[in-house]
Parts: structure tokens; C-alpha cells; sequence
């Protein structure tokens, strides 16, 4: 005798959106042979799953247990609701009913999947500097509207080539769903060539960068006369400037860095962080003080 199936309905609140939740669930579900659906709605992520009923209760254990880590669960609401026999498991679009109440996630750090392609001269987006994906990239800075989806984001001008469609697309790629999904062909350009800006910075200019955040006036952080400028010009007389570093081994040379510090400034959401200056480095003083 067969066993009858259930169906179980979860709804999910918090920072569950632009986090690769939809592809999760959608390779969770698929795993374990349940059907039913996954959506995002403007008051949370839903799905619905039918199977044996062991296998749903696993399902649900699993879905908080391995869920993508720069996710937050808020609220975790499931019902057990009437089967429907369905046959397949989807990813739905978005509804877009009235009430909001979803997390918009806050930017997160370069992985270094995205890292390890800007530097790989075969891959496709090599040097491109908007690379993201499901793991990382912009989100808060480029939504306009939730649910949080390309249409109701900075990045709704710009249409997918068919290479970055197919990846958008594809349940089982790194950028499914990662609604900045970009390369050099369709997404947003550089303007203006890095070894100018490069050349202006040392020269003690004071460079306007464009972000994906909004602009950041940038300089030499080792030229006292450029610092004072700056300070001057934005009318921030002693507030701290914030230093820009490629690595933590330059960090380093600079700052005294703990165990603690070094998790944060590594962190997805690789904040801004206070640290210890080390004495005699070529830093200049009106940096900080
Ligand atoms: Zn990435
Ligand atoms: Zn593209």
C-alpha cells in the first residue's frame, strides 16, 4: 500500500532574501525527492512541500540546519495543510502582496569563489570589477523595493547576456538568482582606467569613486598634505578616517590586529573596525587622531 503523502507548509521571516534561500530549498527539496514549491513573498520566503511524512519532518530540520549561513530566521512558522499530488518541485516568482515586513540583507564582502574568477585570466569575468554572486555582492545599496528581486533593483536596466541568464537560471550554478548577476558584456562598466586614478591619488589628488554603496572620496592615506585637504573639504575636522587595504597582511604592517578583529575584518559583512595603529609606519598622522 502506498504511503500517502503530506504536504507542509514553512514561511520564513528575516534576512531571507538575496541569500541563495530559493536555490537551497529548491536543491534540499529535489535531494530528497519532495515536491511542491518555494517563493519569496514581501512578508517572508514560503514554501510548500508534500512527501512521506518522516521525510518532510527531516526536510524541516534540515531546512534551519544547513540553510545559507549569512541567512537570519526570525520567525519559523510550519502547518501541515491538504496534499495537492504534486509531481514536481518549482521555484514560483515572487508575489508582491502589500504587507512588508522582509530584512534586506546588508552588503557582503567579495567571496572568494568571485575573487579566485577576477584574477583567472581564462575565466570569463577576469578583472571585471562588479563580479558577485549568490554569496556575496551588493544588496542593500541596490534595492529599491522588496520582495528582493532584479526588477526591484539598481541593476533593473541592465539585461542579461545569454551567459549571465543561463547562470541565473540554473538551480545548480553559484549565481541562480543573484539578482546582480553581471559581467562585462551586460552589467555596469568601469569608467575611467585604474592606472589614472592610480597615477591621481599619488599625485595627493582626491578621487570621487563610485561604489557600489554611493561615493567614496578617496586618497593617498600616506600623504599628510592630501589627508588634511580632504578634511577640509568634507568639514571633518578629527573623526577618524577609514583606511582601505588589500589584504590583512598589509593590515598588519600597520595595525595591531587580534584574534577578535581578524574574524571581523574576514567576516562576510566586512565591517569597518577600530584597530590599534602601530608606531613608526609611513602612515600619515592626520589619518587618525
Ligand atoms: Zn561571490
Ligand atoms: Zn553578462
Amino acid at each position: 500500500m502506498p504511503v500517502a503523502s503530506q504536504r507542509l507548509r514553512v514561511t520564513l521571516r528575516g534576512a531571507v532574501q538575496g541569500v541563495g534561500f530559493r536555490p537551497f530549498v529548491y536543491r534540499l527539496a529535489t535531494e530528497m525527492s519532495l515536491t511542491g514549491w518555494v517563493l519569496n513573498s514581501s512578508s517572508g520566503l514560503v514554501v510548500e512541500v508534500e512527501g512521506a511524512l518522516d521525510r518532510l519532518t527531516v526536510f524541516e530540520q534540515r531546512l534551519d540546519r544547513e540553510r545559507p549561513k549569512a541567512s537570519v530566521i526570525t520567525v519559523h512558522e510550519s502547518a501541515w495543510i491538504p496534499a495537492e499530488g504534486s509531481t514536481s518541485f518549482e521555484i514560483h516568482a515572487s508575489d508582491s502582496d502589500t504587507s512588508k515586513s522582509v530584512s534586506v540583507l546588508p552588503d557582503l564582502a567579495t567571496c572568494d569563489d568571485c575573487r579566485r574568477e577576477l584574477f583567472d585570466s581564462s575565466n570569463r569575468r577576469f578583472q571585471y570589477p562588479f563580479t558577485n554572486c549568490t554569496n556575496c555582492g551588493p544588496r542593500y545599496t541596490i534595492v529599491i523595493d522588496i520582495p528582493y528581486d532584479r526588477p526591484n533593483t539598481t541593476m533593473k536596466d541592465f539585461v542579461l547576456c545569454p551567459q549571465c541568464r543561463e547562470e541565473y537560471e540554473n538551480p545548480a550554478n553559484r549565481r541562480f538568482h543573484a539578482q546582480p548577476n553581471a559581467c562585462a558584456v551586460c552589467g555596469p562598466k568601469l569608467e575611467g582606467t585604474i592606472a589614472d586614478t592610480a597615477e591621481a591619488l599619488r599625485r595627493g589628488e582626491i578621487v570621487a569613486l563610485k561604489g557600489i554603496g554611493g561615493f567614496q572620496l578617496v586618497v593617498d592615506a600616506r600623504q599628510t598634505a592630501a589627508v588634511a585637504r580632504l578634511r577640509q573639504r568634507k568639514h571633518r575636522e578629527e573623526k577618524p578616517f577609514a583606511l582601505m587595504m588589500p589584504s590583512l597582511e598589509m593590515a598588519r604592517e600597520y595595525c595591531e590586529i587580534s584574534q577578535a578583529e581578524v574574524e571581523l575584518l574576514e567576516s562576510q559583512a566586512a565591517p569597518i573596525v577600530l584597530l590599534q595603529p602601530k608606531p613608526g609606519t609611513d602612515l600619515a598622522p592626520n589619518v587618525a587622531h
